[in-house]
């Protein structure tokens, strides 16, 4: 049977970090300054760490100025919130984001309320989650961004399509489908409470998987020819493997995402895009805060997609 098209997030995701750099080098020249993301990292738990270095690294790739927090598990919540009004009320950060989850679940959502919604980049906070609620502009959450982006460049069509959407959580299920609807999808959530999830899987031409459970997903799942997006990040003894068993999925798949190299860089290159947008609308460039998949929309036919990546 007939392989699936790989949706290559490394290589996009390269294409965005050019034009992210090439931006950032117009607005050094156009107002004196570059943007800014602030990153605060509590506790020592070895994935935030990695997420962290990550995310630092491809800033500074771009060009945007990298400022980081670091606390140790057992920080008080004062010196917390202290941490996160300090960067709220810094003019060099134009974005903010608390690495989740913290070592205290309990203070995540009032963490995350307290970041100025005006420099929210995750799009986690209410304000912005309400927002893609109700279909208005604010900051979209990277990683259903990037699953967007992908589908979006690769050509799959969504209006109109059947969408399933694997996982409820505030970071990537929801927000996900709700994108996606927008897009004009049908979509059905699935979730842990979900009878025969195989069946309901075969019904979607878009398949979104954020569940966390290694290879959760088989070829039984997919309908043939649906484009399957991979977002689930699982640390196994073979490796770091997604919800979906590649191999099986890619012969009956038209779409697929891999892991890694999928959706993992390009929530990153959303994270990046969506600092130099804030910083463009905080320093007068835009006259609002524009959505990272307008931009690239434009950007694409302006720079052309057949470059290489970098
Ligand atoms: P979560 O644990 O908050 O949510 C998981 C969701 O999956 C829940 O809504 C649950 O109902 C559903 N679920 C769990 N088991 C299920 C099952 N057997 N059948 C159907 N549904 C099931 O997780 P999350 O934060 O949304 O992350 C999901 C996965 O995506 C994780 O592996 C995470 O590491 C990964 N992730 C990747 C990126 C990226 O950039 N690639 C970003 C965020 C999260």
């Amino acid at each position: 049977m007939a392989q699936a098209q790989l949706l290559d997030g490394a290589a996009l995701a390269c294409q965005v970090r050019r034009q992210i750099r090439q931006q950032v080098t117009e607005m050094q020249a156009a107002v004196g300054r570059t943007p800014g993301l602030a990153v605060i990292l509590v506790g020592d738990d070895p994935a935030s760490q990695i997420y962290v270095r990550n995310k630092e690294k491809a800033c500074t790739q771009v060009g945007i100025l990298s400022l980081s927090r670091r606390f140790p598990a057992d920080v008080s919540r004062s010196e917390l919130f202290e941490a996160i009004r300090q960067f709220n009320d810094d003019p060099r950060v134009d974005g903010i984001l608390v690495q989740l989850p913290l070592p205290q679940p309990e203070w995540e959502m009032d963490a995350i309320a307290s970041i100025d919604p005006g420099k929210d980049v995750d799009g986690f906070h209410p304000l912005n989650a309400g927002r893609l609620l109700e279909g208005v502009p604010g900051f979209l959450s990277c990683t259903p961004a990037g699953i967007l982006y992908l589908l979006r460049h690769a050509g799959v069509e969504l209006v109109g399509r059947r969408a399933v959407v694997v996982g409820r959580s505030n970071i990537v299920g929801k927000p996900a489908a709700l994108l996606l609807l927008r897009e004009h999808a049908t979509v059905t959530v699935a979730h842990s409470r979900t009878r025969d999830l195989a069946a309901v899987c075969r019904e979607a031409e878009v398949l979104v998987v954020a569940a966390g459970h290694a290879h959760l997903i088989g070829a039984d799942a997919i309908r043939p020819g649906a484009a399957v997006v991979d977002v689930g990040m699982n640390r196994t003894p073979e490796g770091l493997v997604g919800d979906v068993d590649f191999a099986a999925v890619s012969q009956v798949a038209g779409w697929i995402t891999p892991v890694p190299g999928g959706v993992g860089p390009m929530t990153i290159a959303m994270l990046l895009l969506n600092t130099l947008l804030a910083a463009r609308w905080h320093t007068g460039l835009d006259a609002e805060l524009r959505s990272p998949l307008e931009f690239l929309a434009e950007r694409g036919r302006e720079d052309g997609d057949s470059r290489p990546p970098c």
